[in-house]
């Protein structure tokens, strides 16, 4: 055989793959695409407020969770790319928002957009780019970074100026673009329900405008999806819920163990030190796991297998939870806080994965869902496969189970 009929061989039996996107043949019937929408911070039980009559239309009419359980820690780069990689953070290497990696110049923050942070996993655009369907992603955390090369066909870095409305305005005007080249996929991420969430706390009037304000933003993309007859299927889902915090409820860690002999990598409600290959570090490690107060810590290597962390290099040597509604820092990081804003916060995450305090928003609704159907708590690695059964791609192997979620889909329809 000639190269060129070599190649066009090669190039017929691709086009036979199911599978391969071939924009050149008509879809006969253009599939439904899928949304995945984060409200961050949205506790589970919110929606029993009664206030967001959007969100509780999808809920009705579809499937919803009790509460999805956050990996550990539940806070939200973690949890934003579990949700979108189906793997715990210790296996997805964003282990918290800041850390540091052993072989690497860090630390890594949330502003950190280099791949070699992000390429221990691959999320879920990603795979989606490569299998040859479209996607857009309206924020979320590693939107911009490159995996090999390639990126969301259509995405915005994070800018909580842009306001809510605007954030659905630009994932609709996706939806106006030429067939072939809107999303199968789209992402889009509010911040806001967070934000009164710390500032104010879980019970706080703001935090209930705040879930006014996303649930009509809510609203405007339902209601433009149905104005453009797009049959999506949407996830609604947050990262992690929000308990109150006590007005002294502050563990100063200078006060438990010497920082000079035990270096702290993070802090807040979750704690990760580093102790010193030294006496005084050894005796701050022990310091740590015997008689730290409002937390309880644990060698990396000794931390509770349903935590499913502390394999990773990332992984400080020594990892302490926080008792719920405390906060523990370094005298150093409150006297930054402090001159930010005064007092402890009203309202923070990062506690015990198990806490209903901690249990996240789930609703999917849609073509490839059921109707009227309550799951009980699953974890948030489950998502992805979920995700990747309705987009009909090859999930790569992870942490979640289908199993765990497969009743929410509606197996009688065929155009999902
Ligand atoms: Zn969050």
């Amino acid at each position: 055989m000639s190269r060129l009929i070599q190649t066009l061989a090669i190039l017929l039996a691709l086009l036979a793959t199911p599978g391969l996107a071939n924009p050149a043949i008509a879809d006969p019937a253009p599939q439904s695409p899928l949304i995945l929408i984060s409200i961050d911070g949205f506790r589970a039980d919110y929606l029993d407020r009664a206030i967001s009559p959007a969100l509780s239309a999808l809920a009705a009419g579809g499937v919803h969770a009790t509460r999805m359980t956050p990996s550990f820690p539940s806070v939200t780069f973690p949890n934003h790319t579990t949700l979108v990689t189906g793997l715990v953070p210790d296996h997805h290497g964003i282990v918290n928002n800041a850390f540091i990696d052993p072989a690497m110049p860090g630390p890594f923050s949330m502003a950190s957009k280099e791949e070699r942070w992000w390429g221990e996993s691959t999320p879920i655009w990603i795979t989606a780019e490569r299998a040859g369907l479209h996607t857009g992603v309206m924020f979320w955390p590693g939107v911009s970074v490159a995996h090999g090369g390639v990126r969301p066909g259509l995405f915005h870095d994070y800018d909580h100026a842009i306001a809510p409305d605007d954030r659905v305005d630009t994932v609709l005007g996706w939806f106006d673009l030429p067939a072939d080249q809107r999303p199968r996929l789209a992402l889009v991420y509010f911040e806001q329900v967070d934000t009164a969430g710390h500032n104010f706390g879980p019970d706080s009037p703001q935090v209930d405008a705040a879930i006014r304000t996303i649930d009509t933003a809510v609203a405007r993309l339902i209601a433009g999806l149905k104005a453009r007859s797009i049959h999506a299927n949407v996830i609604v889902v947050a990262d992690h819920g929000m308990a109150a915090v006590g007005p002294d409820n502050l563990v100063l860690l200078d006060d438990v163990v010497d920082l000079t002999a035990a270096h702290v990598v993070f802090d807040g409600t979750v704690i990760g030190f580093d102790p010193a290959p030294t006496p005084a570090g050894k005796a701050a490690r022990r310091a740590l796991l015997t008689r730290a107060p409002h937390m309880h810590c644990w060698d990396k290597h000794a931390i509770p297998a349903d935590l499913d962390y502390g394999t990773n290099p990332r992984v400080p040597a020594v990892v302490c939870q926080v008792q719920t509604g405390w906060l523990a820092m370094t005298r150093a990081e409150y006297a930054r806080s402090q001159a930010r804003h005064p007092g402890l916060e009203k309202g923070a995450h990062g506690y015990d994965i198990h806490d209903p305090a901690m249990g996240a928003l789930f609703i999917a609704n849609g073509p490839a869902f059921r109707r009227g159907l309550t799951l009980p708590p699953f974890p948030n690695v489950d998502v992805y496969p979920l995700m990747a059964t309705v987009l009909g791609i090859t999930p790569h192997s992870g942490d979640g189970h289908l199993s765990d979620v497969a009743a929410a889909l509606d197996t009688t329809v065929h155009d999902r």
